[in-house]
C-alpha cells in the first residue's frame, strides 16, 4: 500500500503518521505493587505523570498479579479507560468502550468490565498444587489456605480489599516456608501440570504459561486497532520477577529499584532500558515525566 510512487500519496501516509504519532505516541504498560503504588498502596506521588499522559490521551494499562476485582475500583479512581491485565495475564479485563477481539470468549463481568481468561483455571491450579503438598511433602501456605482476616493480616488490606483480593481466577498466591532447594523441586514438578511458579513483590504466584506479556501482546493489538496508535512506542515499567517478560516485551523498559533491596534486580532484554533511582510511585513519576520530556 506504500508502493504507489504518488509522492502526494506519500506525503499524506507520513502527515497522518506523524500526526497519529503525536497525538498518541506511547501505550504505557505498568505493574502496580512497588512501581505505580508504594508500600501503603498509594499512587500519589505518581498522579503528575498520570495526568501528564491524561493530557496526551496516552492509554496506560494497569498490569498486575492482583484480581480484577482490586484492579477495577483503581482503575475507576484514576480514571482510566484502558483495558486491564489482571492475575499477571491470567485475566484481560475490557471496559465496555474496548471491543474484544474475534476469538476470545466472555468468561465473565467484573463490574463494568468483561473480561476473557488466557489460561489455566486457578481451580485446577489449587487441585495440583495441594495434592502435591499432600503426597510430597511440600510445604507452603497460600490464599486458599486462608480466612479473609487472614489474607488482610498478610497483605496489610483492609477486610473488604482482602475480599477483593481472594476472588481470584487464574491465579495463586503462595508463601514458600520449606528449603530452597524443596522450592526448586516444587517448581520442576508444577511444570510437569503446566503450572508455573514465579516471585512477586510479596507472594510467590503459582500460574498457567500466560504472563503479563501475554496481555501486552494482545493489548498492544487491541489497542492499535480502537485508538489509533500505530506509531506509538510501547513502555513498560515493573519492579520484580513476575514483571520480566513484560519489560522484555517493550520498546522502553523501566525497572523500578525493589522496595526490599532498593536496587533494580531486573536486566530486560528491551532495546531501551531506563534503571530508576527512586523507588515505586516517586520512581514512576519521575521516570515517566522524563519520557514524555
Ligand atoms: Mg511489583
Amino acid at each position: 500500500m506504500f508502493t504507489t510512487g504518488a509522492s502526494g500519496d506519500t506525503q499524506e501516509m507520513s502527515s497522518t503518521i506523524a500526526r497519529s504519532h503525536r497525538t498518541n505516541p506511547y501505550l504505557v504498560f505498568t505493574d502496580l505493587d512497588g512501581t505505580l503504588l508504594d508500600e501503603q498502596y498509594r499512587f500519589d506521588a505518581a498522579l503528575p505523570a498520570i495526568e501528564a499522559l491524561r493530557e496526551r490521551s496516552v492509554p496506560l494499562v494497569l498490569a498486575s498479579s492482583k484480581t480484577l476485582a482490586e484492579m477495577v475500583p483503581l482503575a475507576m479512581s484514576l480514571n482510566l479507560t484502558a483495558p486491564l491485565i489482571a492475575e499477571n495475564g491470567g485475566i484481560i479485563g475490557f471496559p465496555q468502550a474496548v471491543e474484544i477481539p474475534g476469538g476470545l470468549s466472555v468468561a465473565g463481568r467484573c463490574g463494568e468490565f468483561r473480561y476473557v481468561r488466557t489460561g489455566i483455571s486457578r481451580d485446577v491450579i489449587r487441585s495440583v498444587s495441594l495434592r502435591l503438598r499432600r503426597q510430597m511433602g511440600f510445604r507452603f501456605a497460600g490464599f486458599a489456605d486462608w480466612s479473609t482476616e487472614e489474607i488482610a493480616l498478610r497483605t496489610g488490606l483492609s477486610h473488604a480489599a482482602a475480599d477483593s483480593a481472594s476472588q481470584r481466577l487464574a491465579t495463586e498466591p503462595i508463601i514458600w516456608t520449606g528449603t530452597p532447594a524443596e522450592r526448586t523441586a516444587f517448581r520442576r514438578t508444577l511444570l510437569r501440570y503446566g503450572i508455573r511458579m514465579l516471585r512477586g513483590g510479596r507472594f510467590d504466584h503459582l500460574m498457567g504459561k500466560t504472563d503479563k506479556s501475554t496481555g501486552l501482546r494482545l493489548l498492544r493489538d487491541v489497542l492499535t486497532v480502537n485508538q489509533d496508535c500505530s506509531a506509538a512506542t510501547i513502555i513498560a515499567l515493573g519492579d520484580s520477577q513476575n514483571d520480566e517478560e513484560m519489560l522484555n516485551a517493550a520498546d522502553v523498559a523501566v525497572v523500578l529499584p525493589s522496595m526490599r533491596t532498593g536496587s533494580c534486580m531486573l536486566r530486560p532484554k528491551a532495546p531501551r532500558v531506563i534503571y530508576a533511582t527512586q523507588t515505586a510511585s516517586h520512581g514512576w513519576n519521575a521516570e515517566v515525566l522524563k519520557l514524555l520530556g
